[in-house]
């Protein structure tokens, strides 16, 4: 299948083959036909499959086609709610990108920001909105949006949405949505409330299910390291002497965790940043374009503030604390092996931790291979020393470049 089998238009084609896009992914073959005949559509799929493509290449060529036969449109046309700023600016970089050749005008609207310069740009007129909830509902409330003119809506990441505690806030925002529109809704998971919201809000949809949120980490090479807590960090910088992991996506639970983490890598000679919610809208693109240009090697960042970081290449993920909820993992490692290119995901794991692992591996209806021999393991001789052995450190996992001086066992462990 090729993008010219898709009924794109000629300067569509263009912007794809610019963007060096040989051809679609299975969301994008299956939404973007549906999509140009204007039917709602329901897209079960995470970040990684090409969803934003997926969406963002039809509606941008039904906007252009409209503006051509019809001379004044009242806009906004197009509304993408999508629930951070990250993920808010990416989209907002996709629009650009598949629409350089479009007559079509966009925006991006979020909060922790003055919202000065997005009301100007809004009031130049746009087409397409990007925003987070938060924001458009203040700049409802403010009069300055109106999404009395809205023929095309998109909800984004859902469950997300959800799991931030926005669902009221979009519920408001539908509220205020013309009946006659065209819907996408997209979730990487269905949970009951998410199920419910597009069985109110989608006429008739085409469904679209790809990569089930537990298929996806098969092509990322996995393995688990057993390890006290006090000596986490340790094994990190451990890791990390081991040159061939360029850039590498390090999750904590905390925020002040991140903080302390980048803080003790850099005293120990590796160039880290945090990202978490506390930092200022600035800093945080700061540090993604830092890591983006490999400024900085490591990238130290909680849940939320890593939501939608889109890092082409981005080769190792390592989970330095287990998320609570099973599906993070997926949401995380899911950042390496991206549009689907293989990547390396590490996870240390505690005593208490053990319980989020067994989660983990029942979600995945797989065991993930664990590192044995490494020096950091619970009853080594490290395991009661805070400093980095002074032997030479070889990391113990496939694919990281170096050989392979611990044993990786494939232990069979109970859920
Ligand atoms: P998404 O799932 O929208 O977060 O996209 C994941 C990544 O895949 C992004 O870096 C896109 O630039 C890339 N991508 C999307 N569609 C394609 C495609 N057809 N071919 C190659 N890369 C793609």
């Amino acid at each position: 299948m090729s993008f010219n089998n898709l009924q794109l238009i000629e300067p569509v084609l263009q912007a794809l083959g610019k963007e060096g896009y040989t051809k679609p992914t299975p969301i994008q073959e299956k939404s973007i036909p549906s999509i140009l005949q204007k039917r709602d559509l329901l897209g079960c799929a995470q970040t990684g499959t090409g969803k934003t493509a997926a969406f963002t290449i039809p509606v941008l060529q039904l906007i252009h086609e409209q503006k051509k036969s019809i001379q004044f449109l009242q806009r906004p046309l197009a509304l993408i709610l999508t629930p951070t700023r990250e993920l808010a600016i990416q989209i907002g970089e996709s629009i650009e990108a598949y629409g350089r050749f479009l007559n079509v005008k966009h925006t991006v609207v979020f909060g922790g920001l003055p919202q000065h310069n997005q009301v100007q740009a809004i009031r130049k007129g746009v087409d397409l909105m990007v925003a987070t909830p938060g924001r458009l509902l203040d700049l409802m409330q403010q009069k300055i949006v109106s999404l009395s003119h809205i023929q095309y809506f998109i909800l984004d990441e859902a469950d997300r949405m959800l799991d931030m505690g926005f669902i009221h806030d979009v519920k408001r925002i539908i509220a205020q949505l013309p009946a006659r529109r065209q819907t996408l809704f997209f979730s990487a998971t269905m949970p009951p409330a998410i199920s419910k919201l597009a069985s109110v809000l989608l006429k008739d949809p085409v469904k679209v299910e790809v990569t089930p949120v537990s298929s996806v980490v098969e092509i990322i090479e996995q393995s688990v390291y057993f390890t006290e807590k006090k000596n986490k960090r340790s094994l990190l910088i451990h890791l990390l002497q081991n040159k061939s992991i360029e850039t590498v996506l390090v999750f904590t639970q905390m925020k002040h965790a991140a903080d302390k983490l980048a803080h003790k890598l850099n005293a120990a000679g590796i160039r880290a940043e945090a990202i978490h919610g506390d930092k200022s809208q600035h800093s945080r693109q700061r540090a993604l374009e830092n890591f983006k240009t490999r400024k900085t090697r490591v990238l130290v960042a909680t849940d939320i503030a890593a939501r939608g970081i889109d890092i082409e290449e981005l080769t190792h993920v390592i989970n330095f604390d287990l998320p609570n909820v099973p599906e993070t993992y997926v949401h995380r490692i899911g950042r390496t092996g991206r549009a689907g290119a293989g990547g390396i995901a590490i996870s240390f794991c505690d005593p208490n931790e053990k319980p989020l692992l067994n989660d983990i591996q029942k979600l995945n209806r797989r065991f993930i291979p664990v590192v044995d021999g490494h020096p950091f393991e619970p009853g080594s001789v490290n395991s009661n020393m805070h400093k980095v052995p002074s032997t030479s450190p070889v990391s113990s996992f496939k694919n990281a470049g170096t050989g392979s001086r611990g044993r990786k066992i494939f232990r069979q462990k109970t859920y």
